[in-house]
């Protein structure tokens, strides 16, 4: 795009944060406080994704709260979030699924805005959230860090405007972009297939503008849109950068996380059969993920120069004997093993999407991956490894690295 076509886009905002800690709450409570029309009949059309506007300022929330979802989109290559807001609850504290989400968006590379959540609980304890995220690497402005805590709560609506506001300002900071005036690309937040409707795709539109009659691909569907309806369940003609839209017209449903673009109908049908005789090859072939087995000839072939490593433990002294093994690893080689996160616990389904997303491998020591993670990994082609002597796994990695695994 030519700078001079630029123009600014809203930003565009995941809810993350540790289960029951108050994700859906604090989304109604935005979404009832914020959202400015009010829907003839009081009809909400739900499409997983909405706007609200802040002193005139639009922020658009995507209503998939946790890090799964988001990173299941990441691992299909889709980048749509530009700020999380992590959800910790004021009076439970930092959580592991807390953890796990700040090391998706660590991994994303997407900026956290904290909303420390339930100030209105009896026990709530701001001052010990800050401490257990600080433990962390998020340390709060007041504290001397650059992480903004915005104190909320989701029952009594308070602290929201603030909240909005920050989003505000750390979005203002990101100079966001895109050009209307442009063919639309999007990324597929979520897609169904309707009894009476066909496919329905909710597409976040990202650059350009999506209009009726535009033939559209997006991963192996492709179609003309036919309708479109907005967050408020209003039929709309177009729809510009950032904006969420309901699309009708697919002759087929795409998968979440799939990229949409508005090309010319030939182009649209040839890709769509290109990609579905490449899947299919694909799916015969072998992987592309990391893996021990072939790291070394990976490493040879120019394909991977970080060696991403999740570790699962039954303790926490066990991680830290196995992360400091392991970035030992990293004097004199070619390849370095980068640690994309590290957590006491069966290796679970959030370990193996971000993994997927990361491209990286699974370490376990004295753990097991539980039953949905081990079928998510078979799909998703990662390499898990457990081990019982911290010794026989850094020296494993050693031998994969060097071409020497037995
Ligand atoms: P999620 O799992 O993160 O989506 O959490 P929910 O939004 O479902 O909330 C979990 C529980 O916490 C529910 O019982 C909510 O009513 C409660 N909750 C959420 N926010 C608040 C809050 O600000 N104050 C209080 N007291 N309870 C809350
Ligand atoms: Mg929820």
């Amino acid at each position: 795009d030519d700078p001079a076509d630029l123009v600014p886009r809203s930003p565009v905002v995941t809810v993350m944060g540790h289960v029951d800690h108050g994700k859906t709450s604090l989304l109604d409570a935005i979404r009832k406080t914020h959202v400015t029309t009010q829907e003839a009949g009081g009809i909400t059309q739900h499409i997983g994704a909405y706007q609200v506007v802040n002193q005139g300022r639009k922020i658009v929330f995507l209503d998939t709260p946790g890090h799964e979802a988001f990173t299941a989109m990441r691992a299909r290559g889709a980048q749509v979030t530009d700020i999380a807001i992590l959800v910790v609850a004021a009076d439970d504290g930092v959580m592991p699924q807390t953890i796990e989400a700040i090391n998706h968006a660590k991994s994303a590379k997407v900026p956290i805005i904290v909303a420390v959540n339930k100030m209105d609980r009896e026990g709530a304890n701001p001052d010990r959230v800050k401490q257990q995220l600080s433990d962390h690497g998020l340390v709060p402005e007041d504290w001397g860090g650059d992480t903004i805590m915005v104190p909320v709560s989701a029952h009594k609506k308070t602290g929201i405007t603030e909240l909005l506001e920050m989003i505000g300002l750390i979005a203002e900071m990101q100079e966001l972009k895109a050009n209307p005036n442009r063919s639309a690309q999007g990324t597929i937040v979520e897609a169904q297939l309707d009894k009476g409707r066909g496919p329905v795709a909710t597409v976040l539109i990202q650059n350009g503008t999506l209009q009726i009659g535009d033939s559209i691909i997006a991963g192996t569907a492709y179609g003309k849109v036919r309708a479109m309806v907005n967050d408020r369940g209003e039929k709309v003609k177009k729809a510009g950068p950032s904006t969420p839209v309901e699309v009708l017209g697919l002759a087929d449903v795409p998968a979440a996380g799939d990229v949409l673009l508005a090309v010319d109908e030939k182009t649209a049908r040839a890709v769509a059969e290109k990609r579905i005789a490449k899947k299919r090859t694909e799916e015969m072939a072998h992987s592309q993920k990391v893996s021990l087995d072939d790291l070394f000839k990976q490493i040879q072939e120019g394909n991977i120069k970080d060696l991403n490593i999740v570790v699962k433990a039954d303790v926490q002294g066990s991680i830290e004997a196995l992360r400091q093994a392991l970035l030992n690893l990293n004097n004199n080689k070619e390849v370095r093993v980068n640690i994309v996160h590290a957590g006491v616990g069966a290796i679970n389904e959030s370990d193996v999407m971000l993994s997927s997303a990361a491209n990286a491998l699974i370490i376990g020591f004295n753990v097991r991956p539980d039953a949905n993670a081990r079928k998510l990994a078979e799909t998703e082609k990662i390499d898990i490894r457990t081990y019982r002597v911290i010794y026989e796994a850094i020296n494993d990695v050693e031998a994969a690295m060097t071409g020497m695994l037995a």
